[in-house]
């Protein structure tokens, strides 16, 4: 078995949100690590955020022009063409490195034109789809602004609501990244989180989206609960895709032998390919 499951979750400089971010950098990174497989999933987001007043003001992650009159972040969209025609230069000069094109569409099941045109621009291999804010009437981007303006409890049941919409949806993704996204935010005050405590919400996700012969993404940002994964397996689910959401080269797999491990003690294997997704059956 390699060292390193595939990275199936990168950002490199054709993302709007990764200012330190470099195609060529995370190859070399990849081959110096030993990895067989990246994917490179830039941000094609179409959502209008609700964002509070003060994180326009404080934040410089994004640049403040993106931000509307009405108070909403809309970043800028993604150069396909550019991008793609960078994924078959890195190939060509990294020819010991399989490099998969893909997109991380946000919200996709609110933008289905949209995104339906942009993966149409060309070859996306691998297509995640994520949420990053709350319900369609209220697309707060989460924070810890949104913690405190829900509280705990509320913004993960929101959350988790609007991810089984998403796993429902005929939206055009093959794997649900990020499931736990809100617990990067999530406060101290809470004290620790308990999966437990949300567990029919989880499953309720969980179940449509193995119904829907998707993925489910172990993002390693933040760890995800083990019993998460666990559920995963109950619910049926039959693959599990990894990925770093690396945003700089230096970042790319990190965590990934640690989900390894924890995907492998809930029942999935290495795929056929080192590039494939594991799957609850092992391979012959
Ligand atoms: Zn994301
Ligand atoms: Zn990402």
């Amino acid at each position: 078995m390699p060292a390193y499951p595939p990275d199936n979750h990168t950002h490199t400089e054709w993302s709007w949100d990764a200012v330190a971010g470099s195609m060529e950098g995370s190859c070399a990174r990849a081959l110096e690590l030993g990895l067989t497989s990246i994917a490179f999933t830039e941000h094609v987001d179409f959502t209008g955020w609700l964002i509070a007043p003060a994180v326009a003001a404080e934040e410089m992650w994004f640049d403040p022009a993106w931000v509307g009159a009405d108070g909403r972040l809309r970043p800028p969209q993604l150069d396909a063409a550019g991008y793609l025609a960078c994924v078959q230069r890195c190939q060509e000069k990294f020819p010991d490195l399989r490099i998969v094109s893909g997109a991380e569409l946000g919200e996709p099941h609110w933008h289905q034109r949209e995104v339906g045109a942009v993966l149409g621009a060309g070859q996306f291999d691998r297509v995640l789809g994520s949420l990053h804010s709350l319900a369609e009437d209220e697309p707060w981007l989460i924070d810890d602004h949104v913690y405190q303006r829900f509280g705990p409890a509320v913004t993960i049941r929101r959350y988790l609501a609007e991810a089984l919409r998403l796993a429902d949806s005929a939206a055009p993704f093959a794997v649900l990244a990020h499931i736990d996204y809100p617990l990067r935010f999530w406060p101290a005050a809470a004290g620790p989180f308990d999966p437990a405590a949300f567990e029919d919400e989880y499953h309720a996700v969980l179940r449509a989206l193995a119904r829907s012969g998707r993925a489910l993404e172990i993002n390693t940002r933040v760890p995800l609960p083990a019993p998460i994964v666990r559920w995963w397996y109950e619910s049926g689910g039959e693959a599990v895709s990894f990925g770093s959401d690396a945003h700089e080269p230096a970042a790319v797999a990190d965590g990934l032998t640690a989900a390894a491990a924890m995907a492998e003690a809930a029942g999935f294997h290495p795929g056929r390919y080192p590039h494939d997704f594991w799957l609850r059956r092992p391979c012959r």
